[in-house]
């Protein structure tokens, strides 16, 4: 069976890093953005699965980038992961149509979850 692809979005290139290494077993991890710009293309390249999305970036920050996404891939699967004390933030992406959030420093194990309940047919 084909693992899902995962794209990972976030400015820090060590939770990058740590992301790839929680999800790599299990997904795919087809590609890596620092900002939401470079997210947009690369999603076009790739078409992953699914994405985990930083809220604070440089130039194109994750709430543009899913506003953007969405409006070109209204099924896109996100999974916000971002620093603790954005909950207005983070409410306002799930209110835009993210799956699910997870809040830095987060454990392995939620992000898994958080993954995993993407494709679970519940
Ligand atoms: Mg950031």
């Amino acid at each position: 069976m084909r693992l899902k692809t995962a794209l990972i979005i976030d400015d820090a290139a060590v939770m990058r890093m740590r992301l790839r290494d929680i999800l790599e077993p299990h997904f795919d991890v087809v590609g890596e953005a620092e900002d939401g710009e470079q997210a947009l293309s690369l999603y076009e390249a790739c078409r992953p699965d699914f994405v985990t999305l930083d809220i604070t970036m440089p130039k194109v920050d994750g709430i543009t980038f899913l506003q953007n996404l969405l409006k070109s891939h209204p099924d896109a699967k996100v999974i916000i992961v971002s620093a603790v004390g954005q909950k207005q933030t983070v409410f306002k992406a799930l209110t835009l149509g993210a799956r699910d959030f997870v809040v830095k420093p987060f454990d392995p194990e939620r992000v898994k979850t958080a993954a995993n309940r993407l494709f679970s047919k519940a």
